[in-house]
């Protein structure tokens, strides 16, 4: 619980139309993507770098827990008041503060909407390729704080491969400026990528320098459907063998595909068992020479349909059957648990082979979707919470999971992050020594541990 004497002071730091106290305005800031509910006892908005390092210090020397947060799409818990304390919600910094077409860079501040800046550069002929599916809410700083991920990851990285500089503000106060504004610089230790996916932990970022590039001059879409996983898996190593990179390579298992066939304007085989949906861009010949090569590499690979758009609107529809998924799944049971683990994109089939035997061992439906270009799929563990045997099934399914994709050489998280809904099994993944020395780190950013506690690291 936040002392009254220190509301007063934190008020007077920002004014009183900056701070909430009262229950029905701290409401909207009690839960995030994954729907667990904790109340803060405030909520600030700081308008700049200054005032942000005003309410760390003060909130260092009173010892008040601070969690930032962007847009509270998180679906690991990040941004969540698990032990009460002061939110510090950058929403109102939201300013894009330069696009620099010479030296294709934007400065933005934390609470830019991702899809405000994707708009924005490419009024002028660029690109920023980072699109989580949350890109119309979530914001940059919250994207950079996740290191978000998106579909376009598998050829265009994730949002650290955009990110050249920082500017930060650490618990004791201090403003740090990390990186720089140049396409290359060594200077020092990489500060910029240690805080980068440090999920709010470590400093809290007010400013931040992107990479752009130029905006590709088109694209194409595919939607390729097959009797199973494996031919569709083989189709994908088949297509990387041919040279081409896809902007998108989504995958979608037999489960999903029934759950959203009814809905769907496109008609999906009754007999299909996985689907892909593919996007290549660049020049017009090249997206021509690389459709047609996917093309061939989805006939070779056994595949029961193939369609590629013509038109934006044809593409539209294909992409109708991606975006259906995940709502889609409440048709199987109340409840979703998503993890969203990493495997070699070549072990596709051996993990869809694990999620099968998880599923009937459990009985427990485990649909799956996501990212096959770079291995990252979404498994969602679908349950009815009221039914306690069921609700009982999750946390072991969970480890289960968990053991036999770390084994096969994966991680256990790809772009959500660890927040509190991971924290009980990093340490199967990073061993004692490691977790260690991030103790470490965190205590040199943040000595009195003020900066959302109970995140990444158990209590
Ligand atoms: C429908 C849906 C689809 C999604 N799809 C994707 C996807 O495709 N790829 C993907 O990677 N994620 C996805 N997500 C997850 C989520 O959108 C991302 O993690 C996103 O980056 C969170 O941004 P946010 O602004 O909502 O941050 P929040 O949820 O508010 O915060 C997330 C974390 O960042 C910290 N934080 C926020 N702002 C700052 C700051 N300025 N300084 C320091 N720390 C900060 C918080 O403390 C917290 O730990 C999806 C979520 C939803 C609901």
């Amino acid at each position: 619980m936040i002392r009254e004497a220190d509301l007063e002071a934190l008020g007077r730091l920002v004014g009183p139309d900056n701070l909430l106290t009262g229950q029905p305005q701290l409401e909207p800031y009690t839960t995030d993507g994954t729907k667990l509910v904790f109340a803060p006892d405030a909520v600030i908005f700081p308008r700049t770098t200054r005032q942000t390092a005003d309410i760390l210090r003060l909130a260092t020397d009173r010892e008040i827990p601070v969690i930032p947060r962007g847009a509270g799409t998180g679906m690991s818990g990040g941004s969540l008041a698990v032990n009460g304390g002061l939110v510090m919600s950058l929403e109102h910094m939201n300013r894009i503060l330069e696009i620099d077409r010479e030296n294709l860079i934007a400065k933005v501040e934390p609470g830019v909407i991702t899809a405000h800046l994707q708009e924005a550069v490419e009024k002028v002929g660029l690109f920023y390729p980072p699109d989580p599916a949350s890109i119309h809410i979530s914001t940059i700083g919250g994207n950079v704080a996740e290191c978000a991920g998106g579909l376009r990851a598998v050829k265009y990285g994730v949002t650290r491969d955009y990110v050249l500089g920082l500017t930060v503000v650490l618990p004791t106060g201090e403003i740090i400026r990390t990186g720089v504004e140049t396409m290359k610089g060594v200077a020092g230790y990489d500060l910029t990528h240690l805080v980068v996916g440090s999920e709010g932990t470590l400093a809290v970022v007010t400013s931040i320098t992107l990479r752009l590039l130029p905006k590709p001059e088109t694209q194409r879409t595919m939607l390729a459907f097959f009797a199973n996983v494996t031919q569709a898996a083989n189709t994908v190593s088949s297509i990387i063998h041919r040279g081409i990179i896809p902007t998108i390579l989504e995958f979608v298992d037999r489960t999903c595909l029934e759950c959203i066939r009814k809905e769907m304007a496109i008609f999906i085989p009754p007999d299909a068992g996985a689907m892909l949906l593919m996007e290549v861009d660049g020049n017009a010949f090249m997206v021509e020479q690389d459709s047609s090569k996917i093309k061939d590499a989805c006939e070779e690979g056994k595949a029961i349909s193939f369609k590629k758009a013509s038109t934006r609107a044809e593409a539209e529809q294909l992409w109708q059957a991606r975006r259906e998924v995940s709502p889609s799944l409440y048709k199987l049971k109340p409840h979703k648990t998503s993890e969203d683990i990493v495997v070699p994109r070549s072990r596709l089939p051996e993990l869809i082979a694990v999620l099968h035997e998880l599923s009937s061992r459990y009985d427990l439906p485990l649909p799956a979707f996501g990212h096959a270009g770079d291995g990252n799929i979404h498994v969602n563990i679908m349950h009815d919470r009221e039914n306690r045997s069921e609700r009982e099934k999750v946390v072991p399914l969970v480890k289960e999971l968990f053991e036999k994709i770390l084994k096969m050489g994966g991680t256990i998280t790809g772009e959500h992050g660890i927040g509190i809904t991971k924290a009980p099994y990093l340490e199967m993944e990073i061993p004692k020594p490691g977790l260690n020395l991030m103790s470490r780190i965190k205590e040199a950013f943040d000595p009195k541990g003020i900066l959302n506690p109970g995140k990444i690291f158990l209590p």
